[in-house]
Protein backbone atom coordinates (compact mmCIF):
# COMPACT_ATOMS: atom_id res chain seq x y z
CA UNK A 1 0.00 0.00 0.00
CA UNK A 2 1.35 3.41 -1.32
CA UNK A 3 2.11 5.80 2.34
CA UNK A 4 0.03 8.52 1.40
CA UNK A 5 -3.26 5.89 1.89
CA UNK A 6 -1.68 3.86 4.71
CA UNK A 7 -2.95 5.88 7.42
CA UNK A 8 -6.04 5.76 6.10
CA UNK A 9 -6.19 2.02 5.49
CA UNK A 10 -5.77 1.75 9.20
CA UNK A 11 -9.24 3.81 9.74
CA UNK A 12 -10.61 0.64 7.71
CA UNK A 13 -11.99 -1.50 10.45
CA UNK A 14 -15.61 -3.02 10.54
CA UNK A 15 -16.54 -3.25 6.74
CA UNK A 16 -19.99 -3.37 7.39
CA UNK A 17 -20.18 -0.14 8.84
CA UNK A 18 -18.00 1.46 6.20
CA UNK A 19 -21.16 0.97 3.10
CA UNK A 20 -21.71 4.58 1.53
CA UNK A 21 -25.66 5.01 0.73
CA UNK A 22 -25.19 8.77 -0.46
CA UNK A 23 -28.17 9.96 0.34
CA UNK A 24 -28.02 12.93 2.55
CA UNK A 25 -30.42 12.60 5.41
CA UNK A 26 -30.75 8.99 5.61
CA UNK A 27 -27.02 7.67 6.93
CA UNK A 28 -24.82 9.02 9.17
CA UNK A 29 -21.58 10.94 8.16
CA UNK A 30 -18.72 10.88 9.38
CA UNK A 31 -16.52 12.93 6.69
CA UNK A 32 -17.29 15.70 5.74
CA UNK A 33 -16.04 14.59 1.98
CA UNK A 34 -14.97 11.19 1.30
CA UNK A 35 -16.09 8.65 3.62
CA UNK A 36 -19.72 8.55 5.05
CA UNK A 37 -20.79 5.62 6.39
CA UNK A 38 -23.60 4.06 6.07
CA UNK A 39 -25.64 1.12 7.80
CA UNK A 40 -27.56 -0.78 4.50
CA UNK A 41 -26.92 -1.74 1.44
CA UNK A 42 -29.02 -2.19 -2.29
CA UNK A 43 -30.16 -5.65 -1.61
CA UNK A 44 -29.90 -6.29 -5.68
CA UNK A 45 -27.65 -4.01 -7.22
CA UNK A 46 -28.17 -4.57 -11.15
CA UNK A 47 -24.87 -3.28 -12.01
CA UNK A 48 -21.71 -3.50 -9.84
CA UNK A 49 -19.10 -0.79 -10.79
CA UNK A 50 -15.09 -1.91 -9.82
CA UNK A 51 -13.09 1.26 -9.19
CA UNK A 52 -14.38 4.60 -7.99
CA UNK A 53 -11.86 6.71 -10.31
CA UNK A 54 -13.63 9.59 -12.61
CA UNK A 55 -14.36 6.18 -15.35
CA UNK A 56 -16.28 4.44 -12.52
CA UNK A 57 -17.86 7.67 -10.86
CA UNK A 58 -19.26 8.82 -14.23
CA UNK A 59 -20.53 5.69 -15.53
CA UNK A 60 -22.11 4.57 -12.56
CA UNK A 61 -23.74 8.83 -12.33
CA UNK A 62 -25.22 7.87 -16.08
CA UNK A 63 -26.39 4.41 -14.68
CA UNK A 64 -28.34 6.33 -11.85
CA UNK A 65 -29.84 9.11 -13.62
CA UNK A 66 -31.03 6.33 -15.76
CA UNK A 67 -32.78 4.45 -12.68
CA UNK A 68 -30.35 2.15 -12.33
CA UNK A 69 -29.10 0.49 -9.34
CA UNK A 70 -25.72 0.57 -8.88
CA UNK A 71 -22.94 -0.55 -6.25
CA UNK A 72 -19.43 0.76 -6.69
CA UNK A 73 -16.91 -1.33 -4.92
CA UNK A 74 -13.60 0.50 -4.13
CA UNK A 75 -10.41 -0.74 -2.90
CA UNK A 76 -9.09 2.41 -1.68
CA UNK A 77 -10.63 4.57 1.39
CA UNK A 78 -11.39 7.12 -1.00
CA UNK A 79 -12.70 8.29 -4.37
CA UNK A 80 -11.12 9.63 -7.54
CA UNK A 81 -8.18 7.34 -8.04
CA UNK A 82 -5.80 8.12 -10.13
CA UNK A 83 -6.86 12.35 -9.09
CA UNK A 84 -5.47 12.96 -5.82
CA UNK A 85 -5.56 16.22 -4.35
CA UNK A 86 -3.54 17.64 -1.30
CA UNK A 87 -3.72 21.17 -0.04
CA UNK A 88 -0.26 22.55 1.10
CA UNK A 89 -0.91 24.22 4.36
CA UNK A 90 1.63 27.57 4.21
CA UNK A 91 0.60 28.47 0.72
CA UNK A 92 -2.93 26.92 0.61
CA UNK A 93 -2.41 25.72 -2.61
CA UNK A 94 -4.08 22.71 -4.39
CA UNK A 95 -1.00 20.08 -4.80
CA UNK A 96 -2.07 17.32 -7.57
CA UNK A 97 -0.20 13.92 -6.48
CA UNK A 98 -2.39 12.77 -9.83
CA UNK A 99 -3.74 14.55 -13.10
CA UNK A 100 -3.27 18.43 -12.81
CA UNK A 101 -3.78 19.54 -16.03
CA UNK A 102 -6.87 19.64 -18.30
CA UNK A 103 -6.00 19.12 -22.09
CA UNK A 104 -7.82 21.78 -23.62
CA UNK A 105 -11.30 22.08 -23.98
CA UNK A 106 -12.61 18.46 -23.77
CA UNK A 107 -16.31 18.13 -23.12
CA UNK A 108 -16.30 15.87 -20.49
CA UNK A 109 -14.83 17.93 -18.29
CA UNK A 110 -15.90 21.83 -19.70
CA UNK A 111 -19.42 20.42 -19.46
CA UNK A 112 -18.64 19.83 -15.99
CA UNK A 113 -17.38 22.96 -15.11
CA UNK A 114 -20.39 24.82 -16.93
CA UNK A 115 -22.62 23.62 -14.90
CA UNK A 116 -20.92 24.40 -11.36
CA UNK A 117 -20.70 27.92 -12.61
CA UNK A 118 -16.60 27.42 -12.28
CA UNK A 119 -13.92 28.86 -15.13
CA UNK A 120 -10.39 26.33 -15.91
CA UNK A 121 -7.43 28.86 -15.53
CA UNK A 122 -5.52 28.24 -18.60
CA UNK A 123 -1.47 28.13 -17.58
CA UNK A 124 0.50 30.64 -19.86
CA UNK A 125 3.87 32.03 -19.63
CA UNK A 126 7.27 31.23 -20.35
CA UNK A 127 8.59 28.40 -21.42
CA UNK A 128 12.51 28.13 -20.85
CA UNK A 129 15.14 25.52 -21.68
CA UNK A 130 18.26 24.37 -19.53
CA UNK A 131 21.06 23.10 -21.14
CA UNK A 132 24.97 23.08 -20.81
CA UNK A 133 25.10 25.49 -17.58
CA UNK A 134 22.79 27.74 -19.60
CA UNK A 135 18.94 29.35 -19.65
CA UNK A 136 17.51 30.62 -22.37
CA UNK A 137 13.97 30.50 -23.88
CA UNK A 138 13.13 27.15 -25.46
CA UNK A 139 13.32 27.54 -29.57
CA UNK A 140 13.09 24.03 -30.12
CA UNK A 141 9.23 23.42 -31.00
CA UNK A 142 9.25 24.02 -34.53
CA UNK A 143 12.07 21.83 -35.39
CA UNK A 144 10.26 19.15 -33.10
CA UNK A 145 7.04 19.63 -35.02
CA UNK A 146 8.65 19.49 -38.06
CA UNK A 147 9.84 15.84 -36.92
CA UNK A 148 6.79 14.81 -35.63
CA UNK A 149 4.90 16.01 -38.67
CA UNK A 150 6.47 13.26 -40.44
CA UNK A 151 5.07 10.82 -38.44
CA UNK A 152 2.53 8.32 -40.86
CA UNK A 153 0.41 6.15 -40.05
CA UNK A 154 -0.02 4.91 -43.61
CA UNK A 155 3.47 3.65 -43.76
CA UNK A 156 3.79 0.39 -41.20
CA UNK A 157 3.91 0.76 -37.86
CA UNK A 158 7.08 1.45 -35.75
CA UNK A 159 8.22 2.38 -32.29
CA UNK A 160 8.84 6.22 -31.79
CA UNK A 161 12.89 5.40 -31.37
CA UNK A 162 12.55 3.47 -34.36
CA UNK A 163 11.19 6.09 -36.01
CA UNK A 164 13.98 8.81 -35.10
CA UNK A 165 16.67 6.59 -35.83
CA UNK A 166 15.57 6.84 -39.66
CA UNK A 167 13.30 9.92 -40.01
CA UNK A 168 15.91 12.55 -40.15
CA UNK A 169 19.17 11.84 -41.07
CA UNK A 170 20.31 15.59 -41.02
CA UNK A 171 23.48 16.39 -38.71
CA UNK A 172 21.29 19.67 -37.77
CA UNK A 173 18.66 17.36 -36.43
CA UNK A 174 20.43 15.64 -34.11
CA UNK A 175 19.18 18.44 -31.38
CA UNK A 176 15.76 18.64 -32.06
CA UNK A 177 15.48 14.86 -32.15
CA UNK A 178 16.77 14.46 -28.44
CA UNK A 179 13.89 17.20 -27.69
CA UNK A 180 11.61 15.19 -29.96
CA UNK A 181 12.52 12.31 -27.66
CA UNK A 182 11.90 14.08 -24.57
CA UNK A 183 8.72 15.48 -25.83
CA UNK A 184 7.62 11.50 -26.51
CA UNK A 185 9.14 10.14 -23.43
CA UNK A 186 7.60 12.69 -20.97
CA UNK A 187 4.14 13.39 -22.09
CA UNK A 188 3.10 9.59 -22.81
CA UNK A 189 5.50 8.59 -19.77
CA UNK A 190 6.30 6.02 -21.90
CA UNK A 191 9.34 3.82 -23.20
CA UNK A 192 10.47 5.41 -26.67
CA UNK A 193 11.31 1.91 -27.95
CA UNK A 194 8.04 0.41 -27.43
CA UNK A 195 5.23 3.61 -28.27
CA UNK A 196 3.43 3.02 -31.47
CA UNK A 197 3.89 5.98 -34.07
CA UNK A 198 0.63 4.63 -35.01
CA UNK A 199 -1.36 6.01 -31.56
CA UNK A 200 0.68 8.79 -31.54
CA UNK A 201 -1.01 9.85 -35.27
CA UNK A 202 -3.86 9.08 -33.29
CA UNK A 203 -3.62 10.81 -29.89
CA UNK A 204 -2.41 14.15 -32.30
CA UNK A 205 -5.07 14.08 -34.11
CA UNK A 206 -7.88 13.80 -31.10
CA UNK A 207 -5.76 16.59 -29.43
CA UNK A 208 -6.47 18.75 -32.43
CA UNK A 209 -10.33 18.59 -32.05
CA UNK A 210 -9.61 19.91 -28.36
CA UNK A 211 -6.90 22.27 -29.11
CA UNK A 212 -4.96 19.98 -26.25
CA UNK A 213 -1.85 22.23 -26.30
CA UNK A 214 -3.40 24.74 -24.21
CA UNK A 215 -3.16 23.30 -20.40
CA UNK A 216 -6.08 24.48 -18.01
CA UNK A 217 -6.07 24.11 -14.30
CA UNK A 218 -9.17 24.10 -12.10
CA UNK A 219 -8.88 26.54 -8.76
CA UNK A 220 -9.01 24.24 -6.09
CA UNK A 221 -7.63 21.25 -7.39
CA UNK A 222 -8.63 18.22 -9.63
CA UNK A 223 -10.75 16.94 -6.33
CA UNK A 224 -13.20 19.14 -7.26
CA UNK A 225 -14.22 17.20 -9.99
CA UNK A 226 -14.53 14.24 -8.13
CA UNK A 227 -16.38 16.11 -5.20
CA UNK A 228 -18.99 17.03 -8.48
CA UNK A 229 -19.41 13.26 -9.31
CA UNK A 230 -19.62 12.50 -5.36
CA UNK A 231 -22.34 14.60 -5.44
CA UNK A 232 -24.48 13.18 -8.29
CA UNK A 233 -24.36 9.88 -6.46
CA UNK A 234 -25.45 11.05 -3.98
CA UNK A 235 -28.42 12.81 -5.00
CA UNK A 236 -29.10 9.70 -7.34
CA UNK A 237 -28.89 7.26 -4.13
CA UNK A 238 -26.05 5.14 -5.43
CA UNK A 239 -24.11 3.11 -2.93
CA UNK A 240 -20.54 3.01 -2.70
CA UNK A 241 -18.17 1.11 -0.53
CA UNK A 242 -14.84 1.79 0.48
CA UNK A 243 -11.81 -0.25 1.24
CA UNK A 244 -13.40 -3.11 -0.90
CA UNK A 245 -10.65 -4.97 -2.57
CA UNK A 246 -11.91 -7.15 -5.62
CA UNK A 247 -10.12 -10.14 -5.31
CA UNK A 248 -12.24 -12.23 -7.79
CA UNK A 249 -15.27 -12.28 -10.65
CA UNK A 250 -17.01 -15.49 -11.26
CA UNK A 251 -19.23 -14.25 -14.45
CA UNK A 252 -21.25 -16.50 -16.90
CA UNK A 253 -23.93 -14.29 -19.42
CA UNK A 254 -26.09 -12.60 -17.58
CA UNK A 255 -24.76 -12.41 -13.75
CA UNK A 256 -21.37 -11.95 -12.18
CA UNK A 257 -20.36 -12.79 -8.83
CA UNK A 258 -17.40 -10.16 -7.02
CA UNK A 259 -15.70 -11.33 -3.97
CA UNK A 260 -12.87 -9.83 -2.23
CA UNK A 261 -11.85 -8.74 1.02
CA UNK A 262 -12.39 -5.53 2.84
CA UNK A 263 -10.61 -4.65 6.72
CA UNK A 264 -11.39 -8.29 8.31
CA UNK A 265 -14.10 -9.15 6.41
CA UNK A 266 -14.54 -10.89 3.34
CA UNK A 267 -17.54 -9.98 0.69
CA UNK A 268 -19.23 -11.14 -2.05
CA UNK A 269 -22.02 -9.39 -4.23
CA UNK A 270 -23.77 -10.61 -7.25
CA UNK A 271 -25.33 -8.44 -9.85
CA UNK A 272 -26.48 -8.81 -13.60
CA UNK A 273 -23.44 -6.93 -15.23
CA UNK A 274 -19.92 -5.61 -14.17
CA UNK A 275 -18.54 -2.59 -15.36
CA UNK A 276 -14.56 -3.27 -14.41
CA UNK A 277 -12.67 -0.03 -14.47
CA UNK A 278 -9.41 -1.42 -12.87
CA UNK A 279 -6.30 0.82 -14.17
CA UNK A 280 -4.76 -1.66 -16.96
CA UNK A 281 -1.33 -2.75 -14.96
CA UNK A 282 -3.86 -3.77 -12.31
CA UNK A 283 -5.46 -6.40 -15.37
CA UNK A 284 -2.37 -7.20 -16.13
CA UNK A 285 -0.85 -7.91 -12.81
CA UNK A 286 0.59 -11.73 -11.74
CA UNK A 287 -2.56 -13.22 -10.00
CA UNK A 288 -0.10 -13.44 -6.58
CA UNK A 289 0.33 -9.58 -6.18
CA UNK A 290 -1.75 -7.15 -4.11
CA UNK A 291 -4.84 -5.84 -5.79
CA UNK A 292 -4.67 -8.61 -8.87
CA UNK A 293 -8.14 -9.69 -10.01
CA UNK A 294 -9.18 -13.66 -11.07
CA UNK A 295 -11.70 -13.95 -13.58
CA UNK A 296 -13.37 -17.18 -13.58
CA UNK A 297 -13.86 -18.47 -16.37
CA UNK A 298 -10.99 -16.33 -17.98
CA UNK A 299 -11.34 -13.60 -19.92
CA UNK A 300 -11.44 -14.26 -23.76
CA UNK A 301 -8.37 -14.45 -25.58
CA UNK A 302 -8.45 -11.44 -27.33
CA UNK A 303 -8.87 -9.47 -24.41
CA UNK A 304 -5.73 -11.24 -23.09
CA UNK A 305 -3.86 -10.30 -26.03
CA UNK A 306 -4.90 -7.03 -25.92
CA UNK A 307 -3.66 -6.77 -22.60
CA UNK A 308 -0.21 -7.93 -23.88
CA UNK A 309 -0.49 -5.25 -26.32
CA UNK A 310 -1.00 -2.39 -24.49
CA UNK A 311 1.58 -0.59 -21.39
CA UNK A 312 1.51 1.51 -18.78
CA UNK A 313 3.58 4.49 -18.72
CA UNK A 314 5.36 5.68 -15.56
CA UNK A 315 5.98 8.62 -13.93
CA UNK A 316 7.45 10.37 -10.63
CA UNK A 317 6.18 13.71 -9.88
CA UNK A 318 7.58 15.49 -7.43
CA UNK A 319 6.14 19.33 -6.19
CA UNK A 320 8.47 21.66 -4.14
CA UNK A 321 6.94 23.97 -1.95
CA UNK A 322 9.43 26.63 -0.94
CA UNK A 323 9.32 29.94 1.55
CA UNK A 324 9.67 32.31 -1.15
CA UNK A 325 9.92 32.11 -5.81
CA UNK A 326 13.36 32.54 -5.06
CA UNK A 327 13.58 32.21 -9.46
CA UNK A 328 11.76 35.40 -10.10
CA UNK A 329 15.18 36.92 -9.76
CA UNK A 330 17.15 34.55 -11.54
CA UNK A 331 18.80 35.24 -14.98
CA UNK A 332 20.03 33.55 -17.54
CA UNK A 333 23.76 32.81 -16.74
CA UNK A 334 25.92 33.04 -19.66
CA UNK A 335 23.21 33.57 -21.91
CA UNK A 336 21.82 36.26 -24.15
CA UNK A 337 18.79 36.59 -22.10
CA UNK A 338 18.19 39.54 -19.86
CA UNK A 339 14.33 38.37 -18.69
CA UNK A 340 14.37 37.06 -15.60
CA UNK A 341 12.29 33.65 -14.98
CA UNK A 342 9.52 35.40 -13.12
CA UNK A 343 7.41 34.79 -16.12
CA UNK A 344 8.80 31.09 -16.72
CA UNK A 345 5.57 28.22 -17.11
CA UNK A 346 7.84 25.33 -17.97
CA UNK A 347 11.55 24.33 -17.73
CA UNK A 348 12.76 22.25 -20.31
CA UNK A 349 16.00 19.92 -19.97
CA UNK A 350 17.64 16.98 -20.84
CA UNK A 351 18.31 16.18 -16.89
CA UNK A 352 19.09 12.34 -15.90
CA UNK A 353 16.66 12.40 -13.23
CA UNK A 354 13.64 15.52 -13.94
CA UNK A 355 13.88 17.08 -16.90
CA UNK A 356 10.97 19.27 -17.07
CA UNK A 357 9.65 21.43 -14.43
CA UNK A 358 6.30 23.83 -14.41
CA UNK A 359 5.19 26.46 -12.07
CA UNK A 360 1.82 27.27 -10.93
CA UNK A 361 1.21 30.30 -13.53
CA UNK A 362 -0.50 32.42 -13.61
CA UNK A 363 -1.07 32.18 -9.85
CA UNK A 364 2.80 33.15 -8.78
CA UNK A 365 3.06 30.79 -5.88
CA UNK A 366 6.55 29.71 -4.76
CA UNK A 367 5.67 26.20 -5.88
CA UNK A 368 7.61 24.21 -8.76
CA UNK A 369 6.94 20.78 -9.96
CA UNK A 370 9.22 18.11 -11.36
CA UNK A 371 8.09 15.37 -13.92
CA UNK A 372 10.80 11.99 -14.24
CA UNK A 373 8.96 10.01 -16.42
CA UNK A 374 9.58 6.51 -18.37
CA UNK A 375 13.02 5.00 -17.08
CA UNK A 376 13.82 7.35 -15.07
CA UNK A 377 10.41 7.08 -12.85
CA UNK A 378 11.69 3.46 -13.08
CA UNK A 379 14.92 4.21 -11.46
CA UNK A 380 13.11 6.69 -8.19
CA UNK A 381 10.16 4.34 -7.98
CA UNK A 382 10.30 2.09 -4.54
CA UNK A 383 12.72 4.30 -3.49
CA UNK A 384 12.31 6.57 0.20
CA UNK A 385 10.56 9.74 -0.51
CA UNK A 386 13.59 11.78 0.93
CA UNK A 387 15.82 10.37 -2.02
CA UNK A 388 13.38 11.22 -4.82
CA UNK A 389 13.63 14.96 -3.06
CA UNK A 390 16.92 14.69 -3.19
CA UNK A 391 17.38 13.86 -6.79
CA UNK A 392 14.72 16.70 -7.25
CA UNK A 393 16.50 18.97 -5.62
CA UNK A 394 19.83 18.38 -7.18
CA UNK A 395 18.00 18.69 -10.68
CA UNK A 396 16.58 21.80 -9.86
CA UNK A 397 20.00 23.16 -8.33
CA UNK A 398 21.47 22.00 -12.06
CA UNK A 399 18.94 23.46 -14.39
CA UNK A 400 18.92 26.94 -12.47
CA UNK A 401 22.28 27.09 -11.52
CA UNK A 402 21.46 27.72 -7.97
CA UNK A 403 23.14 26.08 -4.88
CA UNK A 404 22.02 22.69 -3.75
CA UNK A 405 21.83 24.28 -0.19
CA UNK A 406 20.11 27.69 -0.98
CA UNK A 407 17.59 25.59 -2.39
CA UNK A 408 17.27 23.31 0.33
CA UNK A 409 17.25 26.68 2.56
CA UNK A 410 14.46 27.84 1.30
CA UNK A 411 12.41 24.36 0.75
CA UNK A 412 9.05 24.11 3.07
CA UNK A 413 7.76 20.46 2.05
CA UNK A 414 7.78 17.73 -0.81
CA UNK A 415 4.71 16.23 -2.52
CA UNK A 416 5.25 13.24 -3.98
CA UNK A 417 3.44 10.00 -4.66
CA UNK A 418 4.89 6.67 -6.39
CA UNK A 419 2.46 5.48 -8.63
CA UNK A 420 4.04 2.56 -9.94
CA UNK A 421 4.65 1.03 -6.16
CA UNK A 422 0.44 1.55 -5.83
CA UNK A 423 -0.69 -1.86 -5.92
CA UNK A 424 -3.77 -0.07 -7.09
CA UNK A 425 -2.45 1.49 -10.19
CA UNK A 426 0.91 -0.25 -10.62
CA UNK A 427 1.98 3.17 -12.96
CA UNK A 428 0.96 6.63 -14.09
CA UNK A 429 -1.57 6.21 -17.18
CA UNK A 430 -1.44 3.68 -20.74
CA UNK A 431 -0.06 3.73 -23.87
CA UNK A 432 -0.40 1.37 -26.80
CA UNK A 433 2.63 -0.46 -28.12
CA UNK A 434 3.55 -0.99 -31.76
CA UNK A 435 1.24 -2.73 -33.35
CA UNK A 436 -1.60 -2.82 -30.71
CA UNK A 437 -3.71 0.03 -32.10
CA UNK A 438 -7.20 -2.23 -31.81
CA UNK A 439 -5.67 -3.35 -28.17
CA UNK A 440 -8.32 -0.22 -26.56
CA UNK A 441 -11.20 -1.01 -28.63
CA UNK A 442 -10.76 -4.82 -28.00
CA UNK A 443 -9.90 -4.17 -24.00
CA UNK A 444 -12.93 -2.47 -23.96
CA UNK A 445 -15.53 -4.71 -25.69
CA UNK A 446 -18.26 -6.14 -23.49
CA UNK A 447 -18.26 -10.05 -22.61
CA UNK A 448 -21.43 -11.78 -23.25
CA UNK A 449 -23.57 -8.89 -21.91
CA UNK A 450 -22.06 -9.25 -18.47
CA UNK A 451 -18.35 -7.75 -18.27
CA UNK A 452 -18.26 -4.18 -19.52
CA UNK A 453 -14.67 -2.06 -19.55
CA UNK A 454 -14.06 1.46 -18.84
CA UNK A 455 -11.02 2.92 -17.23
CA UNK A 456 -8.75 5.57 -19.11
CA UNK A 457 -6.67 2.72 -21.02
CA UNK A 458 -10.20 1.36 -22.84
CA UNK A 459 -10.28 5.02 -24.58
CA UNK A 460 -9.81 4.45 -28.17
CA UNK A 461 -10.61 7.54 -29.48
CA UNK A 462 -6.75 8.89 -28.96
CA UNK A 463 -7.50 10.41 -25.40
CA UNK A 464 -6.37 7.58 -23.37
CA UNK A 465 -4.11 8.73 -20.50
CA UNK A 466 -6.33 11.32 -19.73
CA UNK A 467 -8.84 12.44 -16.98
CA UNK A 468 -11.31 13.19 -19.79
CA UNK A 469 -10.85 9.89 -21.64
CA UNK A 470 -11.42 8.03 -18.35
CA UNK A 471 -14.45 9.62 -18.16
CA UNK A 472 -15.38 9.37 -21.78
CA UNK A 473 -15.01 5.67 -21.37
CA UNK A 474 -17.33 5.06 -18.65
CA UNK A 475 -20.05 7.33 -20.42
CA UNK A 476 -19.43 4.55 -23.25
CA UNK A 477 -19.60 1.75 -20.87
CA UNK A 478 -23.19 2.68 -18.81
CA UNK A 479 -24.40 3.57 -22.47
CA UNK A 480 -23.96 0.25 -23.90
CA UNK A 481 -25.39 -1.19 -20.53
CA UNK A 482 -28.55 0.93 -20.84
CA UNK A 483 -28.80 0.09 -24.72
CA UNK A 484 -28.05 -3.40 -24.71
C1 LIG B 1 1.17 11.35 -11.97
C2 LIG B 1 0.00 11.43 -12.92
C3 LIG B 1 -0.22 12.59 -13.61
C4 LIG B 1 -1.31 12.67 -14.49
N1 LIG B 1 -1.56 13.87 -15.11
C5 LIG B 1 -2.69 14.00 -15.84
C6 LIG B 1 -3.06 15.29 -16.33
O1 LIG B 1 -2.40 16.30 -16.07
N2 LIG B 1 -4.19 15.37 -17.09
C7 LIG B 1 -4.97 14.28 -17.37
O2 LIG B 1 -5.99 14.43 -18.07
N3 LIG B 1 -4.64 13.05 -16.88
C8 LIG B 1 -3.54 12.89 -16.12
N4 LIG B 1 -3.23 11.68 -15.58
C9 LIG B 1 -4.04 10.51 -15.95
C10 LIG B 1 -5.37 10.47 -15.19
O3 LIG B 1 -5.13 10.66 -13.83
C11 LIG B 1 -6.02 9.09 -15.41
O4 LIG B 1 -6.12 8.84 -16.81
C12 LIG B 1 -7.42 8.99 -14.83
O5 LIG B 1 -7.52 9.60 -13.56
C13 LIG B 1 -7.79 7.51 -14.76
O6 LIG B 1 -9.09 7.33 -14.25
P1 LIG B 1 -9.69 5.86 -14.19
O7 LIG B 1 -11.02 5.95 -13.53
O8 LIG B 1 -9.59 5.22 -15.52
O9 LIG B 1 -8.67 5.03 -13.26
P2 LIG B 1 -8.34 5.21 -11.71
O10 LIG B 1 -8.47 6.63 -11.32
O11 LIG B 1 -7.05 4.55 -11.47
O12 LIG B 1 -9.52 4.40 -11.00
C14 LIG B 1 -9.48 3.00 -10.87
C15 LIG B 1 -9.87 2.66 -9.45
O13 LIG B 1 -9.83 1.23 -9.27
C16 LIG B 1 -9.41 0.98 -7.95
N5 LIG B 1 -8.92 -0.40 -7.84
C17 LIG B 1 -7.76 -0.92 -8.32
N6 LIG B 1 -7.67 -2.22 -8.02
C18 LIG B 1 -8.79 -2.56 -7.34
C19 LIG B 1 -9.30 -3.76 -6.76
N7 LIG B 1 -8.63 -4.92 -6.86
N8 LIG B 1 -10.49 -3.73 -6.12
C20 LIG B 1 -11.21 -2.56 -6.04
N9 LIG B 1 -10.79 -1.40 -6.57
C21 LIG B 1 -9.59 -1.39 -7.21
C22 LIG B 1 -8.33 2.01 -7.72
O14 LIG B 1 -8.10 2.21 -6.35
C23 LIG B 1 -8.91 3.24 -8.42
O15 LIG B 1 -9.61 4.07 -7.52
C24 LIG B 1 -2.16 11.57 -14.68
C25 LIG B 1 -1.93 10.38 -13.98
C26 LIG B 1 -0.85 10.31 -13.10
C27 LIG B 1 -0.64 9.05 -12.33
Amino acid sequence: MAASDAGQVALAAGCKLRILRLREGVFRSFSPRNRIYALSMPSDPKVIVTGAGVAGLSAAVQLAHAGVQVLILEARERLGGRILTRHDPATKAAVELGAEFIHGRPPEIWGLLRQHKLEAREMVGEDWCAGDGELCKCDFFPEVDEILDKLDDRAPDQSFLDFLASCCPNPRQQESKKWALGYITGFHAADPGLISIHSLVKGMRADEEIDAERAFRIPGGYELLVEWLRKELLDAGVAIQLGATIESVTWKRGSVEVNGQCGTDRFSYTAARLIVTLPLAVLQAPLDLAGAVRFSPELPAEKLGALEKLAMGKVIRATLCFRERFWDDLRARGGSESKTLADMRFLFSQDEWFPTWWTTLPEKLPIITGWAPSNRAQKLSGRAEDFVAEQAVQSLSRLLNVRKSEIEGLLESVYCHDWQSDPLSRGAYSYVKVGGNAAQQQLAAPVENSLFFAGEATDFSGHHGTVHGAIASGHRAAAEILNG
